[in-house]
């Protein structure tokens, strides 16, 4: 039986799920849930349901598949995919998690805590860091973004090189099925091998396997001390030198990598108010990094310092500041978490989301700009990334004076040419945002028919009749 459109009497019985207060209606109310934050996609819904436990999201899942209604998850509504975005077709209900914001416990000496899918991601980190502990994963989107959402995108962001990205930070998961059933999954364990990890699948599958609802979160112990860099340099291949040399020297102490191009900087530099050029020059590439220790007494600052040098010695960097003090370090990553940001009031942008092996970034960066250009000449590459997990945000600016609307056009051409330059060098069309509805079509390009084919028996296994946000993904 194909999906249906709720009528009035239906739409009625969820309302008296979750109760009139948390059922929002009217269209105003319901705009800042149907719209994404950079305004790439508007949906429709009879209905946004607010849930506040696990049994409400138990029992409207139970309806919706009853009645063959659409749902869609939402979290802080920033993915970056249109995943949690309905369709325009006005039939979806959309499901949002924030009420379910407890932090169910904290246990310092386990190293883990419970939390309900509707924590922010920063209420998650002062969880933890309120007995001591740090929960590391850290995005420029982390005041908003909730803890379901960052599990069902797999979120990666600013902390992976040391840490893993959230598959890696989640023990366990509470999830509710589509047939409304509640899997309790919040198992604090490191090792479990018993059978298939239903954990893993529901990672990362951005909605449409089942809602999360709860999750077991690991937490480490909090650095003593965190030493803070900026470097200048001239090309991507000084900057894997710099990587490899720190590296070697940091170990597992290295904790961030980021790269990002002079364009991006300057975007930085004129759009976002408080920051400035930390150099008296203009450099082509910069690179922050950060190097923790879990011993006091300077030992992150020296580490720092002496591949400074070295690199220094070596002409890989062309200039340096290290942060003298928190407040600095701050300012210093400031820059880096400013750049999604200041590239809207630079005009339209196309983004892309790839990864390569790390050693095969420069090569990257040097074939893409003329495959840019031969789309649209004048395009304006900003890439920007977490260069240490292989991980670039290829985005490229509007042309200056060029329309707006002329260069979103080009969206799907300038796509395929990044995609495929991706695909010949084996990396990845979505390393963390994940596919919602802007990648399917890439999806099916660029994944095999097994990849496919695998992919769609275990959906048809987890939702026979594809309840849980159609359209995404596959
Ligand atoms: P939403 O946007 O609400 O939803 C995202 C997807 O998850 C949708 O498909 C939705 O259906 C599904 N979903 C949401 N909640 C649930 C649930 N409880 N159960 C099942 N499915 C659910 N991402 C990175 O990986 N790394 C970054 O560095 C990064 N930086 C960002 C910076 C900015 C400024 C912004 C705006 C976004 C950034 N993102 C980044 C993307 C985004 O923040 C993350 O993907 C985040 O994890 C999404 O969380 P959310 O709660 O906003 O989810």
């Amino acid at each position: 039986m194909p999906l249906t459109s709720p009528n009035t009497a239906l739409v009625a019985r969820f309302i008296d799920i979750v109760g009139a207060p948390n059922a929002v209606v009217r269209p105003d109310e319901q705009a800042p849930y149907l719209t994404e934050w950079r305004g790439l996609w508007f949906g429709k819904t009879p209905v946004v349901l607010r849930p506040g436990s696990t049994s409400e999201v138990s029992r409207i899942l139970a309806l919706a598949n009853a009645e063959h209604i659409a749902i869609v998850p939402q979290g802080g509504n920033t993915g970056l995919v249109g995943g949690q975005i309905p369709s325009s077709a006005g039939n979806e209900i959309v499901v949002c998690l924030s009420r379910l914001n407890a932090v169910r416990s904290v246990d310092a000496d386990g190293g883990t805590l419970i939390v309900e899918a509707g924590v922010t991601l920063t209420a998650a980190q002062a969880a933890a860091d309120n007995v001591g502990r740090l929960f590391p994963l850290s995005l420029a989107s982390e005041g908003s973004c909730q803890i379901g959402g960052v599990l069902a995108t797999n979120a990666g962001g600013l902390a992976v090189l040391a840490y893993g990205n959230a598959r890696n930070l989640a023990l366990g998961l509470e999830v509710v099925t589509a047939n409304g059933e509640i899997w309790n999954g919040l198992r604090g364990l490191k090792k479990d091998n018993t059978g298939y990890d239903l954990r893993d699948l529901f990672i990362g599958s951005e909605g449409t396997l089942g809602v999360i609802t709860a999750a077991v979160l690991k937490t480490f112990p909090k650095p003593a001390e965190q030493a803070t860099a900026l470097v200048a340099l001239e090309t991507p291949t000084l900057a894997l030198e710099l990587f490899r040399l720190i590296e070697g020297s940091a170990g597992q102490a290295l904790t961030a990598f980021e790269l990002w191009s002079g364009l991006a900087q300057s975007f930085v530099v004129e759009y976002m108010p408080g920051t400035r050029h930390p150099f008296a020059e203009r450099h082509a590439w910069y690179v922050l990094i950060e190097i923790s220790s879990g011993e006091s007494g300077g030992r992150a600052a020296q580490l720092l310092q002496d591949a400074l040098e070295v690199a220094s010695q070596a002409g890989a960097i062309s200039d340096a500041v290290i942060a003298q003090s928190i407040q600095q370090a701050r300012d210093l990553w400031k820059l880096r978490e400013g750049l999604s940001e200041a590239q809207k009031p630079a005009g339209a942008s196309i983004k892309h989301d790839i990864s390569v092996p790390v050693a095969r970034i420069p090569e990257f960066l040097e074939r893409a700009a003329p495959i840019v250009a031969a789309v649209c000449v004048g395009a304006r590459p900003v890439p920007f990334g977490h260069f240490g997990d292989g991980n670039l945000h290829y985005n490229i600016s509007q042309p200056e004076g060029m329309a707006r609307a002329g260069f979103l056009a080009l969206w799907e051409p300038m796509a395929q040419a990044v995609h495929s330059l991706v695909a010949d060098m084996n990396g990845s069309i979505s390393a963390e945002h994940g596919i919602g509805q802007l990648k399917r079509g890439a999806l099916q390009k660029f994944k095999s028919d097994l990849e496919l084919r695998m992919m769609r028996g275990i959906k048809q296994a987890l939702d026979p009749h594809g309840i849980l946000n159609p359209g995404k993904v596959l």
